[in-house]
């Protein structure tokens, strides 16, 4: 009974690594494979990393739309002083 149930898990541990390494996660980007959902989500945020925002008004790059928002306020200063003021929390 009990080297039955062993068998039996043995089997079943053997299915689901079949069925890992049959499910694959395709990178939309580069059509790299993964077999895990979560090596996929970590390598596709590479690729989203690669997206960058340019400063319209000198041309510097940053890969965070927000930093461009921050980089933004030094070119007008009427916006410095409410986001000096912001620092002070
Ligand atoms: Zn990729
Ligand atoms: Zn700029």
């Amino acid at each position: 009974m009990f080297a039955v149930m062993q068998v039996e898990t043995d089997e079943r541990r053997e299915f689901r690594r079949k069925m890992r390494t049959k499910c694959e996660f395709v990178c939309k980007y580069c059509q790299r494979r993964f077999t895990k959902p979560y090596n996929l989500m970590i390598h596709e945020r590479t690729h989203k990393d690669d997206i960058t925002y340019t400063c319209e008004v000198c041309g510097k790059t940053f890969k965070r739309q927000d930093n461009l928002k921050q980089h933004r306020t030094i070119h007008s200063p009427s916006c410095n002083r409410p986001f000096g003021y912001a620092w002070r929390f």
